[in-house]
């Protein structure tokens, strides 16, 4: 979501002896006794939609194989929680990078793929649902790739296709910035910035069909209410929130209401399964009293960094968003963290809104400056939002819809539409290119 600085004390110290993988009891031809919440989630494939590490990579010099040191996720990490899958997103701070968009998207990617080639033995880069389930197989970690913000494509829709063929397989149509062709709730209020007329410009409903037709899921994260209806009007496969909360249970802009969490279950094409929302792990979305401290805090933090970047000015230096983040962090510290129910609350409240098929994890880890849940500190305490599911009456079959299963179902279905596409007569979509003379 947003820049990260490591700062809180490092949380892994000892190596932690890993329990045993529980063998699945499919094979069984008698009704396999109640597993144990800890044996369902060892035996299910774990997917999370939206970690910030890439940053880290970039900017911190940080590696998989390091400690947390302050963050959410790392390879030890992932191999105590069962991660079986990381979407790591990929995000440009819209402002600071102004101009370098497409760069920095590019550095971003690459300090993934630099993460795999390092890691050849625990990790693997996959695209593809399949991918997926054979890097679980294999026991290796997934890692894949979103886009989180339509700026990263600087209006080319070139740009959209090659990001697809560098792996990337969501894209997230704006962050909290409007682009021109999509509006977000972070700015929709704001009348100094432009916004479309209908939600989605011509071109961005271009975008959206490009990305259909290439097998991009499309993630309604992030962006206006309006841009959200008007996406769901045209996108011919399902679309993912790839971590997005709701809105009844905590005032954001950014989550989603009920009617909401029911358009995403419903989109798709007639015969479509539907999309899934996926829960962000963000303490300042999931509970109220929470977010209200923190905008009580608000102004003073504001202060403390505007102080910073006057000290900067002053000094002929440019205050990093690393550094914006640091202050931040110290005053969101001081707010006590909200219990583990609250997040179990979120997941139960889309299930029984949305259906038990359209929920899913979407963690924002290495994004919300450590503001998680009390006990949820990194990828290896995801166990426990297992044994809390269960805990409420999950059964076995519904935790492993929620954990991996229900995300995997969407990115097969928008394959399985790009597919289609393809094949239809409709003229891919071009850029309209420079005249040449010569090429008479
Ligand atoms: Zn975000």
């Amino acid at each position: 979501m947003r820049a990260f600085i490591l700062l809180a004390p490092v949380l892994l110290s000892a190596p932690v002896l890993l329990c045993a993988q529980t063998p699945v009891n499919t094979l069984h031809k008698t009704t396999p006794k109640s597993q144990s919440p800890e044996g369902v989630h060892r035996s299910s494939l774990v997917i999370d939609t939206h970690a910030d590490t890439p940053q880290r990579f970039v900017d911190e010099h940080f590696d998989l194989s390091d400690p947390l040191s302050g963050g959410n996720l790392n390879l030890e990490s992932a191999h105590e929680g069962n991660l079986g899958a990381e979407f790591f997103s990929i995000w440009v701070e819209p402002i600071f990078y102004k101009g370098q968009y497409a760069r920095r998207t590019l550095e971003l990617i690459d300090s993934v793929k630099q993460q795999v080639a390092k890691h050849p033995k625990e990790m693997m880069f996959v695209a593809t649902p399949d991918g997926i389930e054979y890097a679980h197989r294999t026991h290796k970690f997934a890692a894949l790739m979103g886009i989180e913000g339509g700026h990263s494509i600087e209006d080319s829709i070139p740009l959209l296709r090659q990001y697809y063929a560098l792996g990337v397989r969501y894209m997230t149509l704006t962050w909290s910035n409007s682009n021109g062709w999509a509006d977000s709730s972070g700015d929709i209020d704001d009348k100094s910035i432009p916004h479309t007329k209908e939600g989605l410009t011509e071109f961005g409903k271009d975008v959206v069909y490009e990305m259909n037709r290439l097998g991009m899921m499309v993630d309604i994260s992030h962006v206006s209410d309006r841009t959200f209806f008007r996406t769901l009007v045209i996108t011919r496969a399902p679309v993912i929130a790839s971590h997005s909360s709701a809105r009844a249970l905590c005032d954001a802009p950014r989550n989603m209401t009920d009617a909401m969490l029911v358009a995403v279950a419903n989109s798709g094409g007639p015969n479509s399964k539907g999309g899934v929302v996926q829960v962000n792990f963000f303490s300042g979305f999931l509970s109220q009293p929470y977010r209200d401290a923190l905008k009580a805090i608000q102004p003073k933090a504001d202060k403390a960094v505007q102080e910073l970047k006057d000290k900067a000015k002053a000094e002929g230096k440019e205050v990093t968003p690393g550094e914006i983040e640091k202050i931040q962090r110290s005053y969101a510290d001081q707010i006590p963290r909200p219990p583990l129910s609250v997040l179990i609350d979120h997941i139960d409240h889309i299930a029984k809104v949305a259906g038990v098929d359209h929920v899913g994890l979407g963690s924002d880890f290495d994004g919300v400056s450590g503001q998680l849940p009390e006990g949820l500190d990194s990828a290896a305490d995801l166990p426990k939002i297992t044994a809390a599911l269960m805990a409420r009456g999950y059964s076995a079959e519904d935790c492993r819809k929620i954990l991996g299963g229900n995300l995997l179902r969407v990115f097969r279905e928008v394959e399985a539409v790009a597919k289609e596409l393809q094949a239809e007569d409709r003229p891919r979509i071009t850029d309209k290119q420079p005249f040449n003379e010569w090429q008479k």
